[in-house]
């Protein structure tokens, strides 16, 4: 058993133990506490609602399938699921298993996905299932990310249900979040289409592990993507989060050129992704393959998981990496993690006015009108009309 699964029959066991008498759930935001019909998970977590055919994936010889989602490409058995968890080959056909079964659903600010150029002060209703197609050793949802549906808490949410409750907790966009959102694209698309109609926004917060089709099918759905791009190394990728860094550049080109928003967070993990050259590196690409208008939010990491003996991120590194980017010719360039830091707040590249103060969830709109600085007149890239 590796560590991986060690984690999941541990983190399992005391779910179920804590499931068994759940009637009534609470979703947790900041407009309040609001019930949520739980349902005895044995009573529909094998119904048409929730077992439903993944998308993408082809049918082999003696009942195997290839999943085709993400770059891993799982080869599945019969009766086995792929890495992420969440999905299994029954007999020759591949399932989602997170189908209107999500773990998470809740309102947060925008600001915490975080989205900085993207309809500022509003809230996003955040949903998440289990399971995930990576695995970083300081991710700060494990309990949630590194675990099979069946080892969480989950309720039943329809797509047609989601864009409702976002609608009565007023919010502007549902956030696809917290575990990696790739993994659960069906349900992700339905709800999408849903919120389409409800002229509500959506956003996905991804680390951008994708191939290629199912990206651009879903891009004409999104308002908005946060990638969080772990390294400018192909090294880190596979040693510390079981990725690749190949198909996370490919995928950002992708959502750039759809025209869809773009943010980037990079966490900096003291000695690990935080050298200059890599920074000046990773700027240098960011500037030539996507422009100097995409923001990068470099975040204090903090130790968690597997890297509890990694201290936290010096805020003068983020203060320099950030100098490095802009020196690159990147012009929103953010510090995140440090709530109170004058590098949340968003600057004129042009004049140097405050657009838009933040200190936390504070977010106060001040040399910011509509779109453009009233300093001086420049456009600013973003997102900020009205719904
Ligand atoms: S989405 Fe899951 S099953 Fe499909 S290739 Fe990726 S890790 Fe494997």
């Amino acid at each position: 058993m590796d560590r991986r699964d060690f984690l999941k029959t541990a983190a399992g066991s005391a779910c179920l133990l804590s499931m068994s008498n759940l009637r009534l759930g609470f979703e947790h935001g900041n407009t309040g506490t609001v019930p949520v019909a739980f349902f005895p998970e044995e009573a529909w977590a094998e119904t048409p609602e929730v077992l439903h055919e993944a998308s993408y994936y082809k049918k082999l010889e003696h009942k195997e399938v290839q999943c085709l989602l993400c770059p891993r490409k799982c080869m599945v058995g019969d009766q086995e699921r792929g890495y992420c968890g969440v999905r299994e080959n029954r007999l020759g056909t591949y399932y989602t298993l997170v189908y209107n079964r999500p773990c998470t659903a809740r309102p947060d600010p925008i600001e915490k996905k975080p989205f900085y150029h993207f309809h500022p002060r509003t809230l996003a209703y955040s949903l998440a299932t289990a399971g995930c197609n990576m695995n970083c050793k300081y991710c700060q949802n494990w309990e949630i990310s590194q675990v099979r549906p069946e080892q969480v808490r989950n309720f039943l949410l329809t797509a047609p249900d989601c864009a409702r409750r976002a609608r009565d907790l007023d919010c502007v966009s549902i956030a696809y979040t917290y575990t990696e959102p790739v993994i659960y694209w069906e349900y992700m698309y339905d709800i999408a289409a849903e919120a389409r109609k409800a002229e509500i926004k959506n956003v996905m917060i991804s680390a951008g592990f994708v191939e290629e089709k199912p990206l651009r099918d879903l891009l004409p759905l999104m308002d908005a993507v946060k990638i969080d791009l772990k390294a400018f190394s192909d090294k880190y990728y596979r040693e510390v989060c079981g990725g690749r860094l190949e198909p996370v550049l490919e995928a950002l080109k992708i959502i750039r050129e759809a025209g869809v928003w773009l943010e980037i967070v990079y966490l900096v993990l003291p000695t690990l992704n935080d050298s200059p050259d890599e920074i000046r590196a990773l700027s240098a690409w960011i500037r030539k393959e996507l422009g100097p208008d995409v923001p990068i939010h470099f975040s204090r990491f903090h130790p968690t998981y597997l890297m509890k003996k990694l201290p936290p991120t010096p805020v003068d590194t983020l203060e320099r990496l950030k100098k490095i980017a802009q020196t690159e010719g990147l012009r929103y360039v953010y510090i995140g993690n440090v709530p109170g830091h004058p590098g949340e707040s968003t600057l004129c590249p042009e004049c140097g006015a405050r657009l838009i103060h933040r200190t936390g969830y504070n977010v106060r709109l001040e040399a910011l009108q509509g779109d453009t600085c009233k300093q001086c007149g420049l456009k600013i890239p973003g997102v900020w009309s009205s719904p």
